[in-house]
């Protein structure tokens, strides 16, 4: 053990996530580490909060099981057993004063089946269609994106964008699509480069996370 003096000091600011992984290879790095946070709590946003007497999540409600890192911290900071399986409830999403169901098969909101009856009621019938057309588009469409809701508005549509993948965007990573890149979304724009069509990347991408979950190795 070196002595306390030879020690680096190192503050952390921000108490979600990120700063207590990060405190803690540090500490286990060796470092002498302060973790400071401007809530009075820490978690950041993986919260809950109580609604109508019932405790839920409010933030983050489930892990990625691909590449079985955060199954290894929770295995490696004692808390395996307390691992609890989401409910295959399904997400909504609200829109104004209207809420529906988040179509199930989809990546970031983008619809693997465009014309499935959950996606027509998300969307409209226009909407839908709209976004069913999306692999019959020459590839120039959405070439110069700049952003992933550039890319989605010009291959699916804005009611896709607006209805779909802007609330999920804002809940998975907490930044408008207008700000993300067309690579956030892992694999979907290696897929989307391949097959030419955002509506068959997503599928990709879905199909690929569901051989990964059904992995025991991955779990
Ligand atoms: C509704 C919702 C649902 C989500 N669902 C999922 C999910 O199911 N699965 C998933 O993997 N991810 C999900 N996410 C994303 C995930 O919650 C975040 O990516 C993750 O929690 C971010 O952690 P973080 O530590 O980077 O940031 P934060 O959680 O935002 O933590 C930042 C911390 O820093 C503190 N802070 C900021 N500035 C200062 C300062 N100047 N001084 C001191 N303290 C400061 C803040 O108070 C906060 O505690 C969801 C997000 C939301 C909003």
């Amino acid at each position: 053990m070196e002595p306390d003096s030879l020690r680096p000091r190192i503050a952390v600011v921000g108490g979600g996530v990120s700063g207590l992984v990060a405190a803690r290879e540090l500490a286990l790095a060796g470092a002498d580490v302060v973790v400071i946070e401007g809530a009075d709590r820490l978690g950041g946003r993986i919260r809950g909060a109580a609604l109508a007497g019932v405790t839920v999540d409010i933030g983050a409600e489930s892990f990625a099981t691909r590449g079985g890192t955060v199954a290894a911290l929770i295995g490696e900071i004692g808390m395996a057993d307390q691992i609890v399986r989401p409910a295959p409830l399904g997400s909504w999403v609200i829109d104004g004063p209207r809420s529906i169901p988040l179509p199930a098969a989809g990546t970031l909101g983008i619809p693997a089946t465009p014309l499935s009856a959950a996606t027509v009621r998300a969307l409209g019938l226009p909407g839908a269609l709209r976004a069913a057309a999306e692999p019959l588009l020459p590839r120039r469409v959405g070439r110069d994106a700049e952003s992933l809701a550039d890319l989605v508005r010009a291959r699916l549509g804005s009611r896709a964008l607006h209805r779909l993948v802007r609330p999920v965007a804002l809940g998975v990573y907490s930044a408008d699509p207008d700000r993300l890149g067309v690579t956030t979304v892992p694999g979907l724009a290696d897929a989307y480069a391949r097959r030419g069509s955002l509506i068959a990347a997503a599928r990709d991408v879905r199909d690929s996370q569901a051989a990964a979950m059904s992995d025991p190795r991955r779990a």
